[in-house]
């Protein structure tokens, strides 16, 4: 048996290896994990003030190890999606979006280069030049074509702070009005997104980079272990009217993470008091992954069959629609509400049209209202987004049979890509992947 081996007159030397081990990760987890961690799988960084810049990595690399990286010296990479632990590979094989995204697309779109090793063991590398076809079908296909093994994206230079404006807005209409203007406007805010907490409370966010922070009062960082939940601070400015602040830039980035958008409400009820934020804010969050291995089987059906998590990404103009039918059918609050440019390039995702659209991304997290059937509800939830022209997101269960899913997302380039690479017998198909009963 491993454990404090200590008698009355040794000294504490004699604490044994599991102790010093378990010591170290409590330290790392207090103190913030060692600085050559945050450049593990980082391959090259590449800048040049006039010149094309890039950042490139093994696919590991998580968004908090990469913000870490860049923002300090002074760049980022154009979409940063919110939560610490995403990774390149994950945010490549499925999708990745941000507040930046009405400028800049989803996470592929500011990838220009992938490195993959495919079913046969060679490594092939494609671009926007070079293998344009396998570059173009890679993204959506969940790991299905090959494996992942580096990425060469864009970067561009960031500051210090972000200055964030809360415009609160009391009926849905009105939060889809402001927010399609402010994500569509000729020189729109660098970051657009936008809170919904009923039907009629909203909050709609702008913000821009700045190096300054003239007035220190407005200054707030939010990402400090003890301050207020992200959401439940903007909820505030419903009461409080209009406000703007000044957020230190890798805390706007990953305002989401402490509280993983709302879901660690229903982890920790208690979890934003002030008492606890204070004792054990620097506890949160907890890793997903944890959270996952350590449920047991009935936590997992409760969680299954009474919660939802989807992320829907639909036409913007059909906004409105979409939010009134969520609303209907599960009525689950905070909504969070993320415009994004959807070009209509070769791959899995096509827009209706053949043209450029802004589309929006609607994640509900969180207990449904009363009777919920999951399956049902999620199906009329899917049939609705097809009949739009919208896109359900891949790390949500699925419930689409095979000629849904395909009806849903273009799989043209994608067989061409399977049957090209030899993947048949490699990997499976990407719906048997993310679809509920074929995975079972
Ligand atoms: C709790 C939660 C919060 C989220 N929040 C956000 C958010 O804030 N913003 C956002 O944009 N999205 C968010 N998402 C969605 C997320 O972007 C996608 O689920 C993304 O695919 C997950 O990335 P990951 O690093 O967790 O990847 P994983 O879940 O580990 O992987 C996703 C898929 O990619 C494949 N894959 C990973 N690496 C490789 C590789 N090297 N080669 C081949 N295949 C590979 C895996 O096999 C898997 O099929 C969230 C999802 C969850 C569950």
């Amino acid at each position: 048996m491993t454990g404090l081996s200590v008698k009355p007159d040794e000294p504490l030397t004699g604490i044994s290896v599991d102790y010093l081990y378990i010591i170290y990760l409590y330290i790392i987890y207090i103190q913030g994990v060692p600085e050559f961690i945050h450049y593990r799988n980082t391959l090259y960084l590449h800048y040049q003030l006039e010149h094309p810049v890039c950042y490139r990595c093994e696919p590991l690399v998580s968004m908090g190890q990469l913000s870490h990286t860049l923002n300090r010296l002074g760049w980022t990479i154009p979409i940063l999606p919110e939560l610490d632990d995403l990774t390149v590979g994950g945010l490549v094989m499925g999708t990745g979006i941000e507040t930046s995204s009405h400028i800049y697309g989803l996470f592929q779109h500011i990838c220009q280069e992938f490195e993959v090793v495919t079913a046969d063991g060679s490594v092939v590398t494609c671009s926007e030049k070079e293998n344009s076809d396998l570059f173009y079908a890679l993204p959506w296909s969940y790991g299905t074509l090959g494996f992942l093994v580096s990425v060469k994206i864009k970067i561009i230079p960031c500051k210090r702070f972000v200055k964030l404006d809360y415009h609160p807005v009391y009926s849905l209409d009105k939060a889809m009005e402001l927010l399609t203007f402010e994500s569509t406007r000729e020189i729109p805010a660098e970051f657009v997104e936008c809170l919904v907490f009923s039907k009629d409370k909203a909050v709609v966010m702008t913000g821009n980079m700045t190096d300054s922070c003239e007035n220190l009062d407005r200054l707030n960082e939010i990402g400090t272990w003890h301050k207020p939940w992200f959401f439940k601070h903007v909820e505030g400015f419903l009461d409080s009217g209009p406000g703007s602040e000044v957020i230190p830039i890798r805390d706007y980035y990953h305002r989401h993470s402490r509280s993983i958008f709302w879901e660690m409400q229903d982890i920790i009820p208690f979890g934003n008091n002030v008492v606890f934020r204070y004792l054990f804010g620097w506890l949160i969050p907890p890793k997903v992954s944890l959270l996952k291995w350590t449920q047991g089987k009935a936590i997992k059906k409760l969680y299954e069959e009474h919660h939802v998590i989807q992320d829907m990404l639909v036409p913007i103009k059909d906004g409105l629609k979409s939010l009134e039918f969520f609303h209907d059918e599960v009525a689950v609050y905070p909504i969070w509400l993320c415009p994004f440019r959807l070009p209509d390039n070769p791959g899995m995702l096509r827009t209706s049209t053949g043209k450029e659209e802004m589309y929006l991304d609607i994640g509900v997290y969180g207990v449904p209202k009363e009777p919920f059937d999951c399956g049902k509800t999620i199906r009329r939830i899917e049939a609705f987004v097809k009949k739009v022209n919208g896109f359900q997101m891949l790390y949500a269960d699925s419930y689409m049979t095979k000629a849904e899913f395909e009806a849903m997302f273009d799989h043209t380039l994608y067989k061409e890509m399977r049957t090209r690479y030899k993947c048949e017998k490699a990997f499976p198909e990407t719906y048997e992947k993310v679809n509920k009963k074929a995975r079972a």
